[in-house]
């Protein structure tokens, strides 16, 4: 249930409701609006949501019926933005989820100093924000490059620093989160971990946005019930991305599901990345899908960026040569006012 307050409604009042609710068994998380407070109440018993309506000061009571509340767009009805704030290293901070569609780019895995180093310069000088790079790689073989680990994630601190970019990288296991927050502003949650709710419930105790990827085989609602355990620990710093499901087409290693932007747009005030590069699985189709995503209303992009993907230890295939995502980035530039966005 989500209880909409008025305009004017007053402290106390609001104090009034969550006192009512709290004594019903809910737990309520507050969402204080530009233009109102929204009170989103989940669990506690079965109620009479005309008690509430009768409250002073309540503008509305929505029951929903959709399983999400709190990613739900009647909890919160502004889109959500993200806001790392600007410090010394990053230069001038950044959000995520507003007018400026956001680029991470770089490598699959960071490999080596020299790579990530090469890499982050040439995706800053093209406009991408958000350096990206696995240090702890969730492979399908575990005979395959598992990562470098926190020596990783030293490097490609390093490298954002030296550029004033941003870190996101993946957190495979609860018990990495401690030392990566020494290292990254995002953490990414992998498409296989999606549904890893004792990660997800760990990740809603942390004060750093995550960036929560779709699983293969999961349906919007199961997405969204994901974000949902990560907020209902109190971090509502969450942003989707999607990379690709798996259907039956077997040409290409994924079915990029660009469907997915309008409608977690219209269910949902979370803001949401496509990646391109893990949804296609090639190199050739990253650029279409790349603008595609764009036009769909994308509020970023990822993409793997290697400046030898032939030698590289993971998604070489995948990966974009350091000039075509200079040229795709000056495509998406020109594309972006026409739909009322910008990439810088
Ligand atoms: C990645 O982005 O590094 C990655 C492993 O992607 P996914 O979890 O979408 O497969
Ligand atoms: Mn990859």
């Amino acid at each position: 249930m989500v209880v909409v307050m008025c305009r004017e409604a007053d402290e106390a009042q609001i104090a009034k409701v969550i006192e009512r609710l709290t004594e019903q068994g809910f737990d309520v998380h507050r969402s204080t609006g530009v233009e109102r407070t929204v009170l989103g109440a989940v669990g506690g018993k079965i109620v009479d949501h005309r008690s509430y309506e009768l409250l002073e000061g309540v503008a509305e009571v929505v029951r929903i019926t959709q399983p999400f509340k709190l990613s739900h767009r009647s909890f919160k009805p502004e889109e959500t933005t993200i806001i790392v704030p600007s410090n010394s290293r990053n230069g001038s901070g950044l959000v995520i989820g507003r007018k400026e569609v956001m680029i991470m780019a770089g490598p699959c895995s960071v490999e080596n100093r020299e790579q990530v180093l090469t890499i982050a310069g040439k995706v800053r000088a093209a406009g991408a924000r958000v350096l990206r790079g696995g240090a702890f790689k969730p492979r399908t073989s575990p005979y395959s490059f598992q990562g470098l680990g926190e020596e990783g994630l030293r490097y490609l601190r390093e490298a954002a620093d030296a550029n004033k970019m941003l870190v996101i990288s993946e957190v495979m296991d609860q018990t990495q989160i401690p030392m990566m927050l020494d290292y990254v502003d995002i953490l990414q949650v992998g498409a296989r971990n999606m549904q890893n709710y004792t990660l997800l419930k760990q990740l809603g105790q942390v004060r750093k946005p995550v960036m929560l990827k779709r699983g293969m085989a999961a349906t919007i609602e199961e997405w969204l019930l994901s974000a949902e355990y990560i907020m209902t620990g109190g971090n509502h710093e969450v942003i989707l991305c999607e990379r690709g499901i798996r259907t039956f087409e077997n040409l290409t290693r994924n079915t990029l599901d660009l469907l997915a932007v309008p409608v977690v747009h219209s269910l949902s005030h979370l803001p949401i990345v496509v990646d391109p590069s893990h949804g296609t699985g090639r190199r050739d189709k990253v650029i279409p899908m790349a603008r595609a995503a764009l036009a769909a209303g994308a509020d970023g992009l990822m993409l793997e960026v290697h400046h030898d993907p032939d030698h590289a230890l993971s998604d070489g295939a995948q990966s974009l040569f350091p000039e075509q995502f200079t040229t795709l980035m000056g495509e998406l530039r020109r594309m972006a006012p026409v739909i009322g966005r910008v990439v810088y």
